[in-house]
């Protein structure tokens, strides 16, 4: 029997996260519901219980993927590592297989090789202190060059242990170091209360001193930024 899955949404969008195929690449969005964590500046809350998604059986997740086309797909969510068997018979899926695949998830759940290989690029967490939750580092050891290690930066202490962990581990990854201004930074660029992004360009925690501090000083060479396209695109709704 088919097996069912709890599948948040489906939908097509430009990839706000960095991946081997190009961040603003248009893709496929599928987010699994269900999560393990609650981070503090979650963006998708609603997406966090199990029971926030529909159940959807293999052939109707592929059926609604292949309404968008054939190209890329971006597996986010939620956690689809929690749903690591049906996410796997996804994935291997005759017209799924084929295409270039990213995977987001939030590094606190080690990756099996079996469906390491699936993908094209793995995106995964490391969660800093304002989130509430603990990433697991020594996945990081176990990544290649097309993948990429995320920091969410929400404020000042988020970047400096950010910039640790890329001293500490630099050595031990291929991965690359993906720094990702929370969305609350992004809202502002959009506010038309506040016409020059402040939040972005000139609170008290600057995320544009931040990074041209990364840009100066980088603790890596293996550093790229991460603005979330996808979210400004859809003026960041929960389901995208
Ligand atoms: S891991 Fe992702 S989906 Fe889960 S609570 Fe954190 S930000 Fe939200």
């Amino acid at each position: 029997m088919d097996k069912r899955m709890k599948i948040f949404s489906v939908f097509h969008s430009f990839d706000g996260e960095c991946n081997y195929c190009g961040q603003g690449h248009l893709t496929t969005f599928v987010r699994f519901a269900g999560c393990n964590s609650k981070c503090t500046f979650c963006d998708t809350k609603k997406a966090i219980p199990l029971d926030s998604g529909k159940e959807t059986t293999i052939d109707e997740l592929v059926a609604q993927v292949e309404q968008f086309g054939k190209g890329k797909l971006t597996i986010t969510g939620g956690e689809p590592l929690l749903q690591i068997e049906e996410l796997t018979k996804f994935l291997s899926h005759p017209m799924i297989s084929y295409r270039d695949i990213t995977v987001e998830t939030n590094g606190t759940i080690p990756i099996p090789n079996e469906i390491y290989q699936k993908a094209k690029s793995w995106i995964v967490d490391c969660k800093p202190p304002s989130s509430g939750v603990q990433s697991d580092p020594t996945i990081f050891e176990f990544l290649g060059p097309a993948d990429y290690i995320k920091f969410v930066i929400f404020d000042e202490e988020d970047y400096k242990f950010a910039v640790d962990i890329v001293k500490k581990y630099d050595h031990l990854t291929w991965a690359i170091w993906a720094f990702s201004p929370a969305v609350k930074y992004l809202r502002n660029i959009y506010n038309p209360y506040f016409p020059t992004g402040r939040g972005f360009f000139d609170s008290e925690f600057s995320i544009l001193k931040i990074l041209t501090n990364l840009l100066t000083n980088p603790p890596s060479e293996r550093i790229v930024l991460n603005l979330q396209l996808h979210k400004l695109i859809s003026g960041f709704k929960e389901e995208e």
